[in-house]
């Protein structure tokens, strides 16, 4: 026959399960705040890149224009060279000036992305050891349950309802849909220990017992 502990057992196994779904849920989170971390860094690189590129480019032009202002050319046409010359020379510096800010901040960046990504492996293997002891427990709980409760359980569980996979028997109902129960119901969970569910939500119901700790 089951008794009273049998329900404190079921809801360590339930607390232990949140636990490891909250570590996994942590390091998911960690993961993704480094890829985010990461993709910063690979963005900035990109950048410089396009923007080095770019002055190389300028770096052509400028050769080509001093190559035509060798030969004879109209003093229109010179001028012309001239200022498209000097317009490359403006933006050249401003690019000089990007590019310099992109090195420094990647020279800062990348002694920050190693402490990062240490922070967040060290925080990650916590939180994988943690899901581990929760998940072993869990695993230690189950030979100690009664027949067929884990089943109900993750009945239930699957559906991940909100507040949680239990409920209790108040005034003839269940307490979180107020759904009727029957007196009969209600004394197989308070005096008997039985497993009952909620005919309408599916949550199963704590014995008052059972219900504080
Ligand atoms: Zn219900």
């Amino acid at each position: 026959m089951p008794e009273v502990d049998d329900f404190f057992r079921l809801k360590e196994y339930d607390s232990l399960g949140r636990e490891a779904m909250l570590a996994k849920s942590a390091m998911d989170e960690e993961l993704a705040r480094l890829k985010r971390r990461e993709a910063e860094l690979a963005e900035r690189r990109q950048l410089l890149a396009t923007r080095e590129a770019d002055v190389r480019t300028m770096n052509h032009k400028m050769a080509e224009l001093d190559r035509l202002l060798t030969q004879r050319l109209a003093p229109e046409a010179i001028s012309k060279l001239e200022e498209e010359g000097l317009n490359i020379l403006v933006l050249q510096q401003e690019l000089e000036i990007l590019i310099e800010e992109d090195r420094t901040f990647l020279a800062g960046f990348s002694v920050t992305i190693e402490d990062i990504r240490r922070d967040i492996y060290n925080k990650i293997s916590e939180l994988r050891l943690k899901e581990k002891i929760a998940l072993d427990r869990q695993k230690a709980l189950i030979p100690e349950l009664p027949e067929g409760w884990l089943v109900s359980y993750q009945k239930i569980a699957a559906k991940n309802p909100a507040h949680g996979v239990f409920s209790r028997i108040q005034s003839q109902q269940c307490q979180f849909c107020r759904f009727a129960v029957s007196k009969a119901v209600e004394s197989e969970v308070d005096t008997q220990y039985q497993l009952k569910s909620c005919s309408s939500c599916g949550r199963l119901f704590l014995p008052y017992k059972a219900v504080a700790g």
